[in-house]
């Protein structure tokens, strides 16, 4: 480029002023030029079309004719304090037309100042906004019901971004972030939704479900809540100027959850009452099956002392009375056999998916009533949700029921005064802990792993115990490759803690 007077005036050649006045002609938006006492000089066709006032009726008049005189006084003392000092001043009037018919304007009065920094003119620019203002009206009414809607309505609900944060979301949402004390229910619906699916099947897409209906368990101290979770792929506009022409694909994912602890809770009582039917029966023939053990076990000593003496007769050449051990040893040996054979068996039963927390809350619920006859302080601390188990449910059930049977007991004696059961479960990625602890006399730590041992007893001669019970608890825990361990000391009463394995993902029955 040339090298240009730095004092000279813009380029400004004859032609546009002419173009200036076609522009404006032209242009479709109402403009209107005053002179400095806001007397009307000019307005453009688009003027006449918005307020229906022809040039010619309008020029020498001041503004003031299409004022609807319902425009507030303090907006036109704002406007004319800006604008006599210079300054651009917009806002919204309500305008009447030469029909007498109303209209919303959106009016910007900028001043036209001289070199000499005076005020000469004023241009006027104004569209009609009535359409745009009934539409803005229309979408902050329809927020504010679908805000208060959203709010009132009986179900949990968040909108989560991509990364699953919570943009969103409406009081009872609220209320559940209260009850889990600050853990953040999306975070444990996602995580149980994970948990029992392996991730969140599907492609997201607008409209699909990520997943519907899952039912998904809360515990904590104030009991236990069930919720109907399902979770929708939502597309939510991006209002930002970057995604004006890129539309990027902003998915949101709409986590409805709806209670069911009330149809729950129904549900579970009939099932407690057949559970706990069943549970009776299964104790009457443990016992018949601990006392034919037992049995077996008694005759089993004085056989094998009269095999040994029976073979040192023998040995020496026989006698009578050999013959006659010898037919009491048989006899001896089809009692056992026959004893053997009238020990019921296990009723088969399958692996399946288990969830500790409603097995010790059924076991806690099975116990109810003794605990309270036996005046015990139950603390339940459950993790809100735990990883599934692959296990035998009523095997599982009745060994944690064993143990607790032992606690109870063990704090029921007679002038004990400490009375408090707390029963907590953990859950980790590999497994599940369970540790229940009483405020009993405790197990001496010589006593530790003799518990352990079929028909031993620290309450031998009383109580009607033969023993079986933390040896066949053994067993259940070693049958699904878990351990139980007994940490005991005289003041602390007894702590017993089981472990079991969580399936690896896709291992789960
Ligand atoms: P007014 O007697 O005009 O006064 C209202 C208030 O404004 C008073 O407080 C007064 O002190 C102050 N005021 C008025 N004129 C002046 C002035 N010349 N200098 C300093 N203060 C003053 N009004 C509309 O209702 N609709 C429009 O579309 C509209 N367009 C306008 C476009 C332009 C370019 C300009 C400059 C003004 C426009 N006005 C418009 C404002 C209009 O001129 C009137 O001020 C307004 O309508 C109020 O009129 P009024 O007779 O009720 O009260």
């Amino acid at each position: 480029m040339a090298d240009q007077d730095k004092s000279a005036k813009p380029f400004a050649p004859a032609i546009v002023p002419a173009v200036f006045q076609q522009a404006v002609e032209q242009a479709d938006i109402a403009i209107s030029i005053t002179d400095a006492a806001a007397v009307i000089l000019y307005v453009n066709p688009a003027f006449t079309r918005v307020t229906g006032y022809a040039p010619e009726e309008v020029i020498g008049a001041n503004h003031a004719l299409l004022s609807n005189k319902s425009t507030p006084e303090s907006i036109y003392q704002a406007m004319w304090a800006a604008i006599t000092a210079g300054q651009p001043w917009s806002g919204r009037l309500v305008n009447r037309r030469k029909d007498g018919s109303k209209y919303l304007a959106d009016l910007l009065v900028q001043p036209v100042i001289d070199a000499s920094g005076t005020v000469t003119n004023y241009l006027g620019i104004q569209r009609d906004v009535t359409d745009l203002h009934r539409l803005e009206c229309e979408v902050g009414e329809q927020k504010a019901l679908i805000e208060s809607v959203v709010d009132s309505a009986p179900v949990v609900l968040a909108l989560l971004d991509r990364d699953f944060r919570v943009v969103l979301d409406n009081h009872e949402y609220k209320k559940l972030v209260s009850d889990l004390r600050a853990v953040e229910p999306a975070t444990v619906i996602l995580d149980a939704v994970r948990a029992s699916l392996g991730t969140l099947p599907g492609t997201p897409q607008v409209g699909r479900h990520a997943f519907h209906d899952h039912e998904i368990r809360f515990d904590s101290r104030n009991g236990t809540r069930w919720y109907s979770c399902s979770g929708l792929w939502v597309r939510r506009k991006d209002g930002t100027v970057e995604s004006f022409f890129d539309r990027r694909d902003d998915l949101f994912l709409l986590l409805v959850a709806k209670e069911t602890t009330r149809q729950r809770a129904e549900q579970e009582k009939t099932r407690l009452a057949m559970l706990q039917a069943m549970m009776a029966e299964e104790a009457r023939i443990d016992s018949l099956r601990e006392t034919l053990s037992a049995a077996v076990f008694k005759i089993e000593g004085p056989v094998n002392i009269m095999a040994s003496v029976l073979s040192t007769l023998e040995r020496r050449g026989g006698s009578p009375a050999g013959a006659a051990l010898a037919g009491a040893l048989r006899a001896g040996r089809e009692a056992i056999d026959s004893l053997r054979g009238a020990i019921p068996g296990h009723s088969p039963e399958s692996r399946t998916a288990v969830n500790i927390n409603e097995v010790m809350r059924d076991v806690l619920d099975l116990t109810t009533t003794r605990m309270l006859a036996a005046g015990i302080t139950v603390h339940w601390r459950p993790q809100s949700v735990l990883p599934s188990l692959n296990a035998y449910p009523s095997r599982v059930r009745t060994m944690f029921k064993a143990i607790v049977d032992n606690a109870i007991e063990a704090m029921n004696a007679k002038g004990w005064k400490a009375r408090e059961l707390s029963v907590v479960t953990r859950g980790h990625a590999d497994r599940v802990e369970v540790i229940i602890e009483d405020s009993g006399p405790g197990i001496p730590p010589d006593l530790r792993y003799k518990v352990f041992e079929p028909f031993f007893s620290t309450r031998m001669g009383g109580g009607g115990h033969l023993g079986t019970g933390l040896s066949s608890a053994q067993q259940v825990a070693a049958d699904h490759d878990g351990t139980i361990e007994i940490d005991s000391t005289e003041r602390r009463g007894c702590c017993v803690r089981v472990v079991l394995p969580v399936p690896r993902r896709g291992m789960a029955a």
